[in-house]
């Protein structure tokens, strides 16, 4: 995660940037979004079309047990406009609302996971996502073109030296009229089946080492499809490994930027933290929302002893949890999409980097958790229970899937590490916030009042958290001393998914004030357990250990 300056000044005035430096901006958060009936009925009209178009064409259990998509899928999306749904009718899309991409995605996932994941990665991370901040001029002329024929659109970023470089292994050396491209690219998800990818590559021959992004027309000689990659879940999903040999790229085909590094330009981070709401938190969901209600229906139907699994404190406990733990997710989404066009799209960007986190966190919760409520029965798979007349929940396939999410778009750990080196401290103030005061929501219940009031307090301790890190340690030594950082991320996560939480239910009424306070309990002893860490962290007494510890796994 790179920051430009312009992005961050006005991503500090959003509700994550203001919260490391101390202040809880609840007014940002109770009139919490909601979508108007208009924006939600257009929504519901493509979901619709949608969901029949998958019933009719996508087999879950065909793509599970064949392993691929059906031949015509991507067609069929053409065919209906389907293929599209965030860019504009000029380029034969549906022009839907951020919100309503994520919704339509997340019902194309929680039909086929994979299914859902081609729609994802086209709209969140292919070159029509792009397109809204490609400057006029013959590069978008183009990238609207291929879009408008029905192209369908990538990101081919990941390389076999992994994705965390800051520089591509790929190379783009400059020809007359354009680049040849030189690399490997692995994990691309649309890989084998996309005709423009978004590709990175550093500029070849030059000292500065500039990484840009260029527009690949995958019918370009050269340009290869290794192989279809194979994933401990996901089945079907067209992932590939891609070989690019001496692709010609023309000249216009190349995002030109100002800035060396493609990651500094304004908005394509905050662009990837928006495709990360459909790729990631969309999955999570979806996978969240099916596990709740296969907990409930397994409940409804096993007894144990004559009573009824419901009746076991321990078993309500666990389902209330995954309840409300849904209900957090997309309170997230929600907070960190509703009312979002590309003009707002930086205020709130450190909440989607945050939703991506806390949704797939969640949902791994969630998936573990309805793993031990259904016992055996879960860890069977559903081509087996349906063999012998059981119900044939994909439960084992959801769990497979789930991992994925915590490690598609950035590994988790490494997510919250950059959400706070290059994202959050560098809002650190120097002076305290100015005490904000107590804060209070009366369509609050007792409970969740007391959950604020927590969160306030919670708040505070981070900005002056923030403000001692900033004052005792260099920022190099900080950037070193990465577990702080991370656990320092998972707190300023948690305290937003519980604001979020509240405040949705405060808008709601007794519909949600049950959900957050199951919620922001367990919230609480997670961030309580962060502090606990980051104390011992301080005083690095653990370093001789897990150095010795080290050198035991290397003998
Ligand atoms: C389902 C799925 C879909 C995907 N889709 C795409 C796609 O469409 N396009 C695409 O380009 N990629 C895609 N990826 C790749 C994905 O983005 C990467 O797998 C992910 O970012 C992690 O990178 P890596 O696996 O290369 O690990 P590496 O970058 O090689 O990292 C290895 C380990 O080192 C850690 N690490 C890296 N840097 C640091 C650091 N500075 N400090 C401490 N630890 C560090 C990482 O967290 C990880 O644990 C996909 C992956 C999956 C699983």
């Amino acid at each position: 995660m790179h920051v430009t300056e312009t992005a961050a000044a006005r991503s500090r005035h959003g509700f994550v940037g203001q919260l490391f430096t101390g202040r809880l901006r609840w007014d940002l958060l109770a009139a919490f979004p909601t979508q108007d009936a208009d924006d939600l009925g257009r929504g519901d009209a493509v979901i619709a079309e949608l969901r029949a178009f998958l019933r009719g064409h996508v087999d879950p259990e065909q793509v599970e047990a064949g392993g691929a998509l059906p031949g015509g899928y991507v067609d069929g999306l053409r065919a209906h406009r389907l293929l599209n749904l965030q860019p504009g009718p000029e380029l034969g899309g549906r022009g839907l609302s951020f919100i309503n991409v994520m919704r339509a995605i997340e019902a194309a996932m929680a039909w086929c996971l994979p299914a859902g994941y081609v729609l994802a990665l086209h709209n969140g991370f292919g070159a029509g996502a792009v397109a809204p901040i490609i400057p006029p001029g013959p590069t978008l002329d183009y990238v609207r073109d291929r879009i408008a024929a029905g192209a369908v659109s990538g990101w081919a970023d990941s390389e076999p030296t992994g994705a965390g470089n800051t520089h591509m292994a790929t190379v783009a050396v400059p020809v007359p009229g354009g680049y040849r491209l030189t690399g490997e690219k692995i994990f691309i998800v649309n890989g084998s089946i996309a005709d423009l990818l978004v590709v990175t590559a550093t500029l070849g021959g030059d000292a500065a080492r500039e990484t840009r992004v260029f527009f690949v027309d995958t019918r370009a000689s050269g340009f290869r499809v290794r192989l279809v990659q194979q994933l401990m879940g996901l089945r079907g999903l067209p992932i590939a490994a891609l070989a690019l040999d001496g692709v010609h790229v023309p000249a216009e085909a190349m995002l030109s930027t100002v800035e060396p590094h493609w990651r500094d330009t304004p908005l394509l981070e905050p662009i990837s933290a928006l495709a990360r709401m459909y790729v990631i938190v969309a999955a999570s969901l979806a996978v969240a929302r099916r596990c709740v209600g296969w907990a409930s229906e397994f409940i409804a139907r096993r007894r144990v002893d004559g009573q009824p699994l419901a009746g076991y404190e321990a078993i309500r406990r666990l389902v209330a949890d995954n309840a409300a733990e849904a209900f957090a997710i997309e309170s997230v989404a929600h907070a960190a999409l509703i009312g979002l066009d590309h003009g707002n799209l930086a205020t709130r960007w450190f909440e989607q980097v945050a939703a991506k986190n806390l949704a797939s966190r969640s949902c791994d919760r969630i998936v573990d958790r309805t793993m031990s409520l259904m016992s055996a029965e879960g860890y069977e798979t559903a081509a087996s229970k349906a063999r012998r007349g059981a119900p044939a929940v994909p439960l084992e396939r959801a769990v497979r899937d789930a991992r994925a999410f915590r490690i598609a778009g950035g590994v988790d750990f490494l997510i919250d590490y950059y959400a706070v080196r290059d994202g959050l401290l560098p809002l650190c103030e120097a002076a305290p916030a100015p005490p904000a005061g107590p804060v209070a929501d009366p369509r609050l219940s007792r409970r969740n009042a007391a959950h604020l009031e927590a969160v306030a307090g919670e708040v505070d301790r981070l900005g002056g958290h923030g403000r001692a890190l900033r004052s005792r340690h260099d920022l190099d030594e900080l950037h070193r001393r990465q577990r702080t950082l991370i656990l320092t991320g998972q707190i300023a996560h948690e305290l937003f998914a519980m604001a979020a939480t509240l405040a949705r239910a405060a808008a709601l009424g007794d519909a949600g004030q049950a959900l957050a306070d199951v919620y922001c309990t367990a919230a609480r002893h997670r961030v309580a357990a962060a502090w606990l860490e980051l104390a011992a962290d301080a005083d690095r007494d653990l370093d001789p250990s897990i150095a010795a510890c080290l050198r035991s796994t290397t003998m």
